[in-house]
This record gives C-alpha cells, structure tokens and sequence, in this order.
C-alpha cells in the first residue's frame, strides 16, 4: 500500500542579484517590498519538483558597479595595467645574441599586450561596460514532491524493499488541497498508516512551507512464490509488481541460465 504527499516550499534568497537589463523598472523606496508569501507564483504541474525565481516588487534601484568601481572598465591582469609585455623572444633587451635586432619586437624589447590589444584595460565583465548595476531582491520558490509509502507485506517472505520500488493495480486514490485519513479500509494498519502520515506531513511541512496538493493512493501489489527443484535441492523465487520483477536469494546457478 502507497501513500503518498506533497507540499511546496519557499524562501527568500538572502543575496542580491545583479544584471545588466536596464529596461526594468527601478522601483526601490516607491512602497515597502511586500513579504515572500504576499508574492505570487505560478502553479507548477502538481506533484513534479519544480523552482521558479521571482525579482521582488519594491526592490529595484540602480548602483554604481562594485566590480570596476563605475569606471566601465578593469586594468589588464596580464599586463598590469602598462598595455604592453617584455618579448620572451629577447627578455627585453631588443636584441638577440651577436647584436642583430630582435624582429619580433623590433628592438623595443616590449611587445602589444595581446590579451587588452596594448589598451592596458578590459571591458567589466560585471557591468558589460555599463558602469551601473540593477540591483534587486530574488525570491527563489522551490516546488517539492513529498513522498512516504507505508507497505503491507502480506506473508509472502519477499522483502518490502522490493516492493516499494513497483507499481500495482490502483484501488484507491484520493487528490485534493488537504487529504483525509482513510475511513473503513478493511486492513486496519493501512487506515493507521494514512491517519499518521497526513499528520506527520502536516507537522514536518506546514510550518516552513505551504501545501499545494495531496495525494493518497492504495496500490495492491501482487506477489507470485514459485517453488522449484534443481539438481535435488528446492529453491524459490518471486515475480511481482506491474513490472514482472523478479527477485530471488538464492538462485542455484551463476551461468548459462535460460528463461522459459
Ligand atoms: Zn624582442
Ligand atoms: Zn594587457
Ligand atoms: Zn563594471
């Protein structure tokens, strides 16, 4: 038997985000921001994790760039700012041995840095140029699927690990905002089972985050023990789930097995 869950969570990101889109709207100081559960998300399909990242209202302003401290551009790291680097054809000294003049720098025994074109700066990679920054809060919302199985296992012997991880024939499902524990299941544990965990979740979730959807399914799980001989010794194995797993302990022979 499955049970399954699902709420959603968000919070909001403690850094700032910077970018160089100066067509939105700077809108810092005009009201306050409102909180992180007074901001719309959209509806992601349910049950499927999801993140959406949302600039929040009221928090746009406009700041000189951090990164080239508004200048637009960096001084050259290759060149420390000169434009220009000693030629590692002569080391600097414009000639090579026996005083012929050195052509790759034509005697100036520097040479154009390559990296900035002998400009001795480079664009900010941060602002693009643009000198300024748009700063403004992020909401990062984070949609977490939720899910905790409870399995009966029903004298069978196959371990319930194995069981959990197919599927059966459905007999029950139940989709809404808030589901209810089961009521008049004939197996008494499973209707325990559904009654402590819709209230586990609602402790674990409901405090940090909000519920969006919960689901609750029964799924009957059919197990089939086959008992066989082989070479005078019995051994059996299991077939189970939708998925026809099989699942032995102890299967008699390593090699050249064939599946009838
Ligand atoms: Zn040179
Ligand atoms: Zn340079
Ligand atoms: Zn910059």
């Amino acid at each position: 038997m499955l049970t399954r869950r699902r709420k959603s969570k968000r919070d909001f990101s403690c850094g700032r985000k910077e970018e160089k889109d100066f067509r939105q709207p700077v809108d810092a100081m005009i009201q306050p921001p409102p909180g992180p559960w007074d901001i719309s998300a959209t509806t992601p399909n349910f049950f499927v994790d999801n993140k959406q990242q949302i600039r929040v209202p009221y928090t746009s302003s406009i700041k000189p760039c951090h990164n080239c401290v508004g200048m637009g551009r960096k001084p050259c790291n290759d060149c420390t700012g000169a434009g220009n680097q000693m030629c590692w054809v002569c080391n600097g000294s414009g000639f090579h041995i026996g005083n012929d003049r050195c052509n790759h720098c034509n005697g100036r025994g520097r040479n154009n840095c390559n990296s900035c074109n002998g400009q001795g700066s480079k664009m900010c990679d941060m602002c693009h140029g643009k000198r300024q920054l748009l700063v403004y809060i992020r909401l990062n919302v984070n949609w977490t699927n939720n899910t905790e199985d409870y399995v009966v296992e029903q004298s069978s012997g196959l371990h319930v690990d194995n069981i959990s991880k197919v599927s059966g024939k459905e007999l029950f499902r139940d989709s809404q905002y808030m589901v209810y524990p089961l009521m008049g299941f004939p197996d008494a544990s499973i209707v325990q089972a559904s009654e402590r965990l819709i209230r586990d979740h609602q402790g674990r979730y409901s405090q940090t985050s909000r519920i969006l959807q919960q689901r609750q399914t029964i799924e009957l799980i059919p197990v089939t023990r086959v008992t066989y001989s082989w070479k005078g010794n019995t051994h059996i194995y299991f077939v189970y789930g939708n998925e026809f797993q099989v699942h032995t302990d102890d299967y008699p022979a390593t090699c050249c097995c064939s599946v009838m």
